[in-house]
């Protein structure tokens, strides 16, 4: 694995800007990766790492950076919890480390570093050289991952009988037709209240 500073250089460039969040997500992942015995997550170890994220802010970015996870390869989940925290688990072996951003390292950061402003640089620095645990709660975990969650699955393909459009993965389901036999239905249309969109009439309406 590269050093702390190449990889924060790295997530610098890939997310846009060097923040506090970035410096917080290497330091989660690297600790995580070393823990976990993952010593090139994007290199030789590229398919044994699955990271669940429980949030979607800056260091998020960071976490798939240091550990190749992304969401196209289906190695990044995301729960939307709105907490400092994400979950790394190692196919390999079988074991995850839950970790959790101490609410303790802002007031901390204050304490050990009164005098650097603004809050933010304090921030940073905080970030930097507080220890693991200072930084960090972290606990081992079990996670269980159907087949159907797995990076490389193959599922089958369906078209919903209601809108047309292809489901993969076999996010579908079963409903009984009017005629009693089986229809396949998207999650869009089998629970339309949890549908993101509505459709308009012209895209200023
Ligand atoms: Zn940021
Ligand atoms: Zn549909």
């Amino acid at each position: 694995m590269e050093s702390f500073e190449e990889l924060l250089q790295q997530a610098e460039v890939a997310h846009g800007h060097l923040c506090a969040g970035q410096i917080l997500g290497v330091r989660m992942a690297r600790m995580a990766c070393r823990a976990l015995g993952v010593d090139d997550p994007r290199g030789a170890d590229r398919k044994r790492l699955v990271c669940f994220v429980e949030i979607d802010r800056c260091a998020t970015d960071a976490i798939g950076l240091v550990t190749g996870c992304r969401l196209g390869r289906r190695a990044l989940k995301f729960r939307d919890w709105g907490k400092m925290a994400a979950t790394f688990v190692d196919l390999a072996s079988g074991r995850a480390l839950r970790v959790v951003a101490r609410e303790s390292s802002r007031e901390l950061a204050r304490e050990r570093f009164p005098d650097v402003e603004p809050a933010g640089a304090q921030q940073k620095q905080a970030y930097r050289e507080l220890t693991d645990e200072e930084l960090f709660v972290s606990q081992w975990v079990r996670v269980e991952l159907s087949e159907a969650e797995m990076p490389g699955f193959r599922g089958g393909r369906v078209t919903c009988s209601a809108c047309g459009e292809g489901v993969n993965f076999g996010r579908f389901e079963r409903r009984v037709a009017p005629d009693g036999g089986e229809i396949l239905l998207c999650r869009s249309c089998a629970q339309p209240q949890e549908r993101y969109w509505k459709p308009v009439e012209s895209p200023e309406a």
